[in-house]
This record gives structure tokens, C-alpha cells and sequence, in this order.
């Protein structure tokens, strides 16, 4: 007995680690609903570990026993509301409730059946087996894929068997007479500590997600620009890195710099809301125009670039020339009926193996001469003159 009764000690601690876990997480993350049922589920479950305690020691066990089996069981269920809320896959609180009745009626109902027997086992495991199941069928049912939540979901999958094989498992092992003889019964120290690893394993993948999921959005917002919605300088870069190491017609493309005229006017005349209110709108028109595999950036003020892949400076200069056209006759909201805002561009195409900095350069002197030139206009850039290393120069003229 005083193995079960220490695993039961050691399960209430950790559950009471989760609980400060799950807490933390639903103060740090923008998801907080989900988190804060998972602490909710391992608080409630880690009441079984008190009543199983108390329970040889009580003139009333079957109040005890029935406890333990509804806490653990409620736990699984808020958990599943966590899973649901987290994976978007919400569960119908009607239907758990009646589940949740339903399954402490049907303890109470076998409570006075001789234990070790296939019906007992049976009826007492069935709900922990079918909460599980469900929140394993939640993971899976959402449309998330990463490697963390396959081994959620496995471990998910993992628990529900657990619950299906100690129905056999009681009944070989032997789980004691009465609910007072489990505690003393092999099978309890064996089942406490297999159910205990698998609870742990299973907080320990959900607080995994969760956590992946808090580092996701904090490396995706810091390459974010929050006004235009585009990425900044940074996520430009990251992004279009690895698309200039792809060699022949799988490799780089154009850049399209644009910079907005006078915009300096813009927000001495109209106001910097205004101002901020066209970088959205001329942002918008970048996107619709750009093709499916560009990326775009704001790479600060009112300049920004595109990277067209495998695209060349041809049809580069026509979509610029596309997004010229749009912008000059778009109207923005917060400016007068009347007023236009446009842009200046300047194109130019990377050649495999140049450095990003020298096309940029080059897009940029396009872009100088296309503000000198009058403005709202496109300018390409001269492609760049490629140097032949000396020994190839040398077996050429040979
Ligand atoms: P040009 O046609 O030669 O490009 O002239 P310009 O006035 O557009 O260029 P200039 O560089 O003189 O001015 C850019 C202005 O952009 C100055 C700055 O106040 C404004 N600006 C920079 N960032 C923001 C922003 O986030 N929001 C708003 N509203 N204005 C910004
Ligand atoms: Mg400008
Ligand atoms: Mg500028």
C-alpha cells in the first residue's frame, strides 16, 4: 500500500506542476482560453490522488472511490475542451456534460460488482478509454500537422490503449476486492505508475504545442511589419535568401523597389494618420498585383521591394508598370475624392551567385533615376557586368 499511496503523492505533485505550467502559458501566450482549461483539467484530476488517499481511512469509501473516478475523468474532459479550443475543433459542452453523468452513474451502478471481473473492468475503464480516444480524434481532426502535434496525437492514442489493455490487465493481475484492497493490490502500484508516465508524457506534448505555437508567433511577428502587413527588412531577407541559392532557370529573378512620391507632402498636408492610411492601401496594391510566389516587403519609411523568382526583367518591368498604373488611380481612404498618391520604381534582375546588396543597388539606382526622371515612373536597371574569373578569361582566349 505505501507504494501506491507514494506514487499517488508524487502524482499529485506533478500534476500541481502542470497546473503552474499551464498558468504561465495562459499569461505569455495570445491563446489563453486553451491553456487555462489544461490547468483546470490537471487541478481537478489531481483531487483523485487525494481521495484515493483518504479512502482506506474513511467509513464511507464508496463516496471516495467515486470521487477518484470523477476527477480523474472530469480532468480528461477539460482537457479535451483545452485540446478543442486550442486545436479549433470545439467540443459540444452539452454533450460532455451528459457524458461526464452519465459515465459517474454507471460507477456508482458498478460499484457493488465483485472487482477483477471482465464487467467491472469493462465499465469502469470504457469512459477513460472514449475521453482520450476523443481528444486523440481532436488532434487529428484539426487541420495542424507539425511533428509536435503527431506526438501529441500519438501519445493521445497511447493513453486511450492504456485505459482498453487494463481492462485485461485487471482482471490478470488482479485489482483486490473492494476499492480499499486496490491500493494494496499489484496491479495499483503498476497502473499508478504506467498511468502516471503516460499523463506526464501526454502535459508534457500538450505544453510542447502550446509552446511551439507561442515561439511561431513571436518569430513571425518580429518579421512582420504591423502596419503594412508585409514582412520587414529582416523577413524579406530570411525569406529570399535560400530562393537566390537555386542555380539555371530554377534560380533568382527580379527585385521591384518602389518608394511613394512626395509622401513627405502626403503627411504635412493630410496628416500622418492619413500618410500611414496610403502605405496600407499601396501595400494592398503590391500584393494583388504581385505574383503567387513573390515576396514582398516594407523595408521602412514608404519604401518597399519585391522579389519576383525566376521571373525576368521583361515582365518585371510590366507588373511594375502594373503597379504603377494601379496606385496612380487608386483612391485612398482618408484622402479627398480627387487626390491620387503614386509611386516611383526601380527594377532590376539578380543574376545566380550575386549578393542581394548589389542587385538592391542596382534597383536603387533605377529607382533614383525614375524620381529624377519626373516620378510615377518605372525605371530598369542595367544588368549587372559579370566578371569572368581570370582562368576561365584565360581558356577563352586559347
Ligand atoms: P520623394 O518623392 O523624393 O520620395 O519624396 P518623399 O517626400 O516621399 O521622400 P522623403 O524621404 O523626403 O519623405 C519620406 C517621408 O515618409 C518622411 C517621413 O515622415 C514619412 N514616413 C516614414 N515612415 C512613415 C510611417 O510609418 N508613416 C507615415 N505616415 N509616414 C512615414
Ligand atoms: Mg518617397
Ligand atoms: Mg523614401
Amino acid at each position: 500500500m505505501g507504494g501506491a499511496i507514494s506514487l499517488l503523492a508524487v502524482n499529485f505533485i506533478i500534476a500541481q506542476i502542470f497546473v503552474v505550467a499551464f498558468v504561465v502559458i495562459a499569461a505569455k501566450s495570445r491563446a489563453r482560453g486553451p491553456a487555462i482549461w489544461c490547468a483546470a483539467g490537471f487541478a481537478v484530476a489531481s483531487l483523485s490522488a487525494v481521495f484515493e488517499t483518504v479512502l482506506p481511512f474513511t467509513p464511507v469509501p464508496k463516496l471516495f472511490a467515486v470521487g477518484a473516478f470523477a476527477s480523474v475523468l472530469a480532468g480528461f474532459i477539460l482537457l479535451r475542451l483545452g485540446l478543442g479550443l486550442f486545436y479549433r475543433v470545439p467540443a459540444r459542452m452539452p454533450v460532455l456534460a451528459v457524458f461526464f453523468l452519465g459515465s459517474v452513474i454507471l460507477d456508482l451502478l458498478i460499484y457493488d460488482l465483485p472487482r477483477g471481473t471482465l464487467k467491472h473492468a469493462f465499465f469502469y475503464q470504457l469512459p477513460f478509454f472514449i475521453i482520450q480516444a476523443w481528444s486523440a480524434s481532436t488532434v487529428l481532426r484539426s487541420a495542424r500537422r507539425s511533428r509536435a502535434d503527431w506526438i501529441l496525437f500519438g501519445l493521445l492514442v497511447l493513453t486511450s490503449a492504456y485505459y482498453l489493455l487494463k481492462i485485461y490487465a485487471a482482471i490478470a493481475a488482479g485489482s483486490g476486492t473492494t476499492a480499499a484492497d486496490y491500493l494494496a493490490s499489484p496491479f495499483a502500484l503498476i497502473s499508478q505508475a504506467l498511468g502516471a508516465m503516460l499523463i506526464v508524457a501526454t502535459g508534457i506534448a500538450i505544453l510542447g504545442v502550446m509552446v511551439k505555437e507561442i515561439i511561431d508567433e513571436a518569430r513571425a511577428s518580429s518579421e512582420l511589419d504591423a502596419l503594412s502587413g508585409l514582412f520587414n527588412r529582416r523577413g524579406f531577407m530570411d525569406r529570399v535568401a535560400p530562393l537566390l541559392q537555386a542555380d539555371g532557370i530554377e534560380g533568382p529573378g527580379t527585385l521591384i523597389l518602389a518608394d511613394l512620391d512626395r509622401f513627405k507632402l502626403v503627411n504635412d498636408t493630410y496628416g500622418h494618420h492619413a500618410g500611414d492610411g496610403v502605405i496600407r492601401q499601396f501595400s494592398r496594391v503590391l500584393v494583388e498585383l504581385m505574383p503567387m510566389r513573390a515576396v514582398a516587403a516594407r523595408l521602412g519609411g514608404e519604401e518597399f521591394v519585391v522579389f519576383l523568382p525566376r521571373v525576368g526583367l521583361a515582365e518585371a518591368r510590366v507588373l511594375a508598370q502594373g503597379m504603377r498604373a494601379a496606385m496612380a488611380s487608386t483612391r485612398v481612404d482618408g484622402l479627398p475624392e480627387s487626390v491620387r498618391i503614386t509611386a516611383s520604381f526601380g527594377v532590376a534582375a539578380i543574376v545566380s551567385g550575386e549578393p542581394m546588396e548589389a542587385a538592391m543597388q542596382r534597383a536603387d539606382k533605377a529607382l533614383y533615376a525614375a524620381k529624377a526622371g519626373g516620378r510615377n515612373r518605372v525605371e530598369c536597371a542595367e544588368p549587372p557586368v559579370l566578371v569572368l574569373p581570370a582562368t576561365s578569361r584565360r581558356l577563352g582566349r586559347s
